[in-house]
């Protein structure tokens, strides 16, 4: 057993963010690492050291400050986690989980292994494969960056080997995986945090609903047969053990009929688990805390149905409209993440509404969002509207 006074994360995100808020809640210390000053985790945490991931001076100083250290995205560089384990530092979840889940062959071929289904697929490494892959797996295609992507990006859907030409020419010498495309009927995913010892818990089933490869909202429990939840909590115990992993980790997955296919493994928190913060009696953040520091885990309980939206920036403007009526709403939790620029499709915030059915809050999950919007700052309009009189 640990004795962790103090927890270092590397990365500065939301996920970051909402992990610490429990930490400090717990009386935790916790160190971020992250390049850019004022991260939405360095907002909230006891110091922020600003600095590049793979610096390793500073990657040296995390772990001299911390008694156990975690990362909130799995991008961070395996060197920095191998440099922290050789120091003789405590990284939860280990350096292993990262490099096999930073690697998109690496992470099939592993499924593969410990007997979860995934869809067909190939790797084209260098151009000259891409005709075998293509003959492998068929058409249509979906071809992903082996390393890097996420949120959709370097991802192409492929329908012709025209468009899968164009593809392997607009990675530039990228490595790719090819995936079979999955007409799925829901995409789900399930949460789980295990210990040091294996003793494993499970987050309800979610359902959630991605618009061109970003998440926008969770449904908990997801709407799918005992069948496929059995299927689904099976494949994330495999996956678990065959990793050991020790914190919260996720597993994402299609479902077509009453089969799943394993999509991707986060080994850390993870945004279809927000709603944990308000909908269960302990969150996957504190499960990740709990876990990490050899502290009891127990099984998360849902209070209710709940649905959770993430709020995206447009680029329309940086101030969020529409809180005030957002916030009559008894059985909505609004969360905002501090960061100042509302780019397009970047994650703000999120809200989780608990209803008395699924269709309830789904139905006043819908009604908020249609009610928030992004806008320029009240004086860039007076300006605005000075300068066109
Ligand atoms: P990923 O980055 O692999 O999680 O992909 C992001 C999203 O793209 C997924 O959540 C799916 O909505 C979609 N997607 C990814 N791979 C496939 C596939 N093989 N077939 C169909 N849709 C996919």
């Amino acid at each position: 057993m640990i004795h962790v006074r103090t927890i270092g994360v590397l990365g500065g995100g939301q996920l970051g963010r909402m992990l610490t808020l429990e930490a400090k809640r717990m009386g935790y210390r916790v160190v971020t690492l992250e390049p850019f000053p004022d991260s939405p985790c360095g907002q909230v945490a006891d110091e922020q050291i600003v600095a590049a991931y793979d610096d390793a001076r500073a990657v040296g100083e995390l772990g001299a400050r911390s008694d156990v250290i975690t990362y909130e995205f799995e991008n961070i560089p395996l060197e920095s986690a191998l440099l922290l384990e050789r120091d003789g530092r405590m990284v939860r979840p280990n350096s292993e989980a990262l490099r096999i889940t930073q690697d998109r062959l690496l992470e099939k071929t592993f499924l593969r292994e410990a007997r979860c289904p995934t869809v067909e697929f190939a790797p084209i490494r260098k151009p000259e494969e891409l005709d075998v892959a293509l003959a492998d797996v068929g058409l249509p295609a979906v071809f992903k960056t082996v390393r890097g992507g996420y949120d959709g990006k370097g991802q192409w859907l492929v329908r012709s080997f025209h468009e899968a030409a164009a593809a392997v020419e607009d990675a530039r010498g990228q490595a790719l995986i090819c995936e079979r495309f999955v007409e799925f009927d829901r995409e789900v995913s399930l949460i789980s945090s295990r210990g040091a010892d294996g003793h494993t818990v499970r987050f309800p089933v979610t359902e959630n609903v991605h618009d061109t490869g970003v998440l926008v909202t969770t449904i908990v429990p997801a709407r799918v047969s005992a069948v496929i939840e059995e299927k689904v909590c099976e494949a994330a115990r495999r996956i678990g053990d065959g990793l050991g992993i020790v914190g919260t980790y996720c597993v994402e997955f299609f479902v077509v009929g009453q089969d799943v296919y394993v999509n991707e493994i986060a080994p850390r928190v993870h945004n279809s688990g927000h709603f944990s913060l308000d909908a269960t009696q302990i969150s996957q953040y504190e499960a990740h805390v709990r876990a990490i520091c050899d502290l009891p885990l127990v099984e998360p309980r849902l209070f209710a149905p709940a649905v959770m939206m993430n709020i995206l920036g447009d680029g329309a403007g940086d101030d969020l409209a529409g809180i005030d009526d957002v916030l009559r709403d008894p059985d909505l939790k609004l969360h905002l993440y501090g960061k100042r620029h509302a780019a397009l499709r970047r994650k703000m915030g999120h809200f989780t509404v608990l209803g008395r059915t699924t269709e309830d809050a789904l139905d006043r999950a819908t009604r908020a969002k249609a009610a928030l919007s992004w806008t320029p700052p009240l004086r860039t309009k007076a300006i605005a509207v000075a300068l066109e009189s």
